[in-house]
């Protein structure tokens, strides 16, 4: 039996969902389903900051959530015995904690202004030696202190953090790191007005939602030691802390929108990935079951999903290794689950005003899933594989140059092929194979001369699904009316360049 965890995702919701926080979202749910019925996994949104968390942006992180199907046990839309679960709901909680730090004294009102700040970070700096509060302000009697206040001179609340002590951080990642509480100084824990900073209120929330374990990423290691003091301040335990390493783009960089070419889960769920697949390749971007295995199922990962095979140095990520496990997951679906998968892609995301729109509706999903599930790495390729079914007919640019180059052979083949299928007496794949298979035994040219000429006169494209499949899906009707139509195009371009 394990023991019960309790794990949170706490964003600040800003709209798009980095694959980093995604990564880490999806390390928290692993190692909540890891748990069974002893993990429960909770969605907190840190909505403090009122200018970039709009309700849109919280609707649209949460749209995020959904589609990566990372579902919450407690959060937004899902009551639980600690909520509201947004933080911008919870200043009762931190007023209350404040208050129980005012009277054991653990804080205390600073009133150093800005530009006294700036002088001891002056004298920091032409000292060499890195800034920390003086502490100024941490004796002032506290009545004195009080009455300052509430005469409305501006001040901040300062933890007032033990001396000469080292703080240590245990992590089941990184190990252990100590922190010297001098270097730490009194930081900031509240405004004048009792709202709290990110450090407190994160404490609060993580101690009363009784979060055993706080996996994020590395790049709150340094506020950690803070938090731990605070823990202590307010007499709780500190949770297990887990801290990530730091999700890189392919080229070593920090990940970043302008730099990397997809960098947002949006992005993925734009392009047409499977939601299993993201977790999957996330899931890879800093653990591994046993250094090997790519492709693997949810239910795969929640079994072997562990903390202490999280990596410690930083990860990369592949996009090539990404869209091949997508390609993995996607063939191997139930042909009813891709066909679900492409139409929940193609309502939910693909844009009106996409070009691929009307391509991407030319069948129903249950056929296209026919036709190219065995061919596309992302859903986001479907439409284009299905151009050649839209009228009228069109032949692309790179198409039409690679028919014209096909010549005499192209034109040899069109005149035998279309009296065969003219004459074929059940319109069906094994019998197309068959033909096709059989006009290039009978006109003594390699497979791929034959099949050439055929493709791009039915297809009008170079990519589109398989030949027979193709023929098949279009019909004996309409695939002899583009036969005829290429092999007269395929005569006027040959006559066109002997004349010229
Ligand atoms: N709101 C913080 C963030 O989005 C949460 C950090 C944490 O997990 O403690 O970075």
């Amino acid at each position: 039996m394990t023991a019960p965890v309790r794990v949170r995702f706490a964003p600040s919701p800003t709209g798009t969902l980095h694959l980093g926080s995604a990564r880490s979202a999806l390390y928290n749910w692993l190692f909540a389903r890891h748990a069974g019925a002893e993990g429960t996994y909770v969605l907190r949104i840190e909505d403090t900051d009122a200018a970039r968390s709009t309700p849109e942006n919280v609707e649209q992180a949460l749209r995020v959530f959904r589609w990566l199907g990372l579902d919450w046990d407690e959060g937004p839309g899902v009551e639980g015995p600690h909520a509201p679960y947004f933080q911008s709901q919870r200043g009762d909680r931190y007023t209350a904690a404040l208050d129980q730090l005012f009277a054991s004294q653990d804080v205390y009102r600073c009133f150093c202004t800005k530009e006294e700040l700036d002088a001891e970070r002056a004298a920091a700096q032409a000292e060499k030696r890195p800034f920390v509060y003086s502490g100024r302000c941490r004796d002032l009697p506290v009545a004195d202190a009080v009455a300052r206040a509430e005469a409305g001179e501006a001040h901040v609340v300062r933890l007032r953090v033990p001396e000469g002590e080292v703080t240590v951080v245990h992590d089941v990642v990184v190990g252990d790191s100590e922190f010297e509480n001098a270097l730490l100084g009194d930081f900031v824990v509240a405004r004048a007005d009792g709202s709290p900073l990110y450090n407190f209120a994160n404490v609060v929330d993580d101690a009363e939602m009784r979060i055993t374990h706080v996996i994020r990423g590395n790049d709150h290691l340094s506020n950690t030691p803070r938090q731990v003091l605070l823990y202590r301040a307010l007499g709780h335990d500190v949770p297990a802390f887990a801290h990530l390493p730091m999700v890189l783009g392919p080229d070593g960089a920090k990940l970043s929108k302008r730099r990397h070419h997809t960098s947002t889960v949006e992005q993925l769920a734009l392009a047409g990935y499977a939601p299993e697949a993201v977790r999957n390749g996330l899931a890879l971007v800093g653990w591994s079951k046993d250094g090997e295995t790519t492709t693997m199922s949810t239910a795969e990962l929640v079994e072997h999903f562990d903390l202490t095979r999280v990596k410690k140095s930083s990860a990369q990520m592949d996009y090539g290794i990404l869209a091949s496990i997508n390609g993995d997951h996607l063939r191997a679906m139930e042909p009813v689950t891709w066909a679900d998968g492409y139409a929940a892609w193609r309502d939910e995301w693909l844009p009106a005003d996409d070009p691929h729109h009307e391509a991407a509706r030319v069948v129903e999903p249950s056929v296209a899933a026919r036709l190219v599930q065995e061919k596309c790495a992302t859903w986001g390729e479907v439409p284009e594989y299905l151009g050649f079914l839209l009228e009228p007919f069109t032949m692309s640019e790179e198409a039409s140059k690679r028919f014209a180059k096909t010549g005499d052979d192209g034109v040899r083949v069109l005149d035998h092929i279309i009296p065969v299928l003219e004459a074929l007496p059940s319109f069906t794949l094994e019998a197309l194979e068959a033909a096709l298979r059989g006009a290039a035994d009978d006109l003594e040219l390699k497979p791929g001369k034959v099949f050439a000429p055929i493709r791009f006169a039915v297809t009008g494209r170079t990519i589109a699904p398989g030949l027979w499949e193709s023929i098949h899906e279009l019909g004996r009707d309409r695939s002899l009316e583009r036969l005829r139509a290429g092999r007269e195009r395929l005569v006027a371009a040959a006559a066109e360049a002997v004349e010229a």
